[in-house]
């Protein structure tokens, strides 16, 4: 499921591979998931791409008379840049021909993505786009640590789009190891040093996981894709059963908010 690394190296390969590209045909194949103007949408034929960029879990393509196609990934949305004549995978909903033969091609098999389309200067807002808080690798220690003065579980605090944007279940569980914290404990009952903990743990693994090119990607040059290294070095996410890389204790399962979450019982303790 793509989450900030994730949609960072997703909008770093479509820069670097559509800027200055112009668009030479729109096709949507499944109408659900474009929530937008459909006219606007062809209308995007002539516009030449400007820039891509992530905000949170999404992705941005910006294009020059300021038009934004926006791309919530949801639980299993792909962004791939194939060759236009390269065979069409099942669950493609979305194909944005460039000039020089490539094409953009957005697929989403279990549908809770979506793409959205906005004019210039409108505001990103709209179903399934609540609203996002600021971004982990800008926000200061000290704004962050204002941000967890809840009395709600951590785990959800992190993964709340509203609070913090970019975080889901794999960071949040790998976040919360690196800094020691238990998944459970409540946001409001962590100390200073724990949030400044917090803080750096959630930078540092999110900065470990943009160098590997996050945990589930695509080769966007390959329309079979290619996956992300980065859950290699997962300390937590997914490791139930087996020894904690820091202090070889057997790494735990439990359900907190709502989602399987993975800790180390000794690592992160619950205290007394
Ligand atoms: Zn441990």
């Amino acid at each position: 499921m793509p989450e900030l690394p994730e949609a960072e190296t997703i909008a770093r390969e479509l820069d670097g591979t559509l800027t200055s590209r112009v668009v030479c045909g729109v096709s949507l194949l499944r109408a659900d998931v474009f929530r937008g103007d459909r006219g606007a949408l062809a209308g995007l034929v002539g516009q030449r791409v400007e820039k891509s960029a992530r905000r949170g879990k999404r992705v941005t393509v910006q294009f020059e008379g300021g038009e934004r196609l926006v791309f919530a990934l949801g639980m299993s949305g792909r962004l791939a840049v194939v060759s236009a004549d390269a065979k069409v995978e099942v669950h493609t909903h979305l194909r944005v021909g460039f000039d020089g033969g490539v094409e953009l091609r957005f697929c989403d098999p279990r549908r809770f993505g979506g793409v959205y389309l906005f004019a210039k200067g409108a505001a990103v807002v709209g179903e399934r786009l609540g609203a996002l808080g600021p971004e982990p690798l800008e926000i200061s220690a000290q704004a962050f640590h204002g941000l967890l003065d809840r009395r709600r579980q951590i785990k959800a605090l992190l993964m709340d789009q509203a609070v913090i944007a970019g975080l889901g279940n794999i960071y949040a569980d790998e976040a919360l190891h690196r800094a020691g914290v238990h998944p459970m404990r409540l946001g409001a009952e962590l100390s200073e040093v724990e949030r400044r903990a917090l803080w750096r743990g959630m930078r540092s693994v999110l900065r470990a996981a943009i160098k590997h090119r996050g945990t589930t990607l695509v080769d966007y040059r390959d329309p079979d894709g290619a996956p992300g290294s980065f859950q290699r070095k997962h300390r937590v996410y997914r490791r139930d059963g087996q020894p904690c890389r820091t202090c070889g204790v057997m790494i735990d399962k439990i359900v907190a908010n709502g989602r399987s979450t993975h800790f180390c019982p000794q690592c992160q303790a619950l205290g007394e």
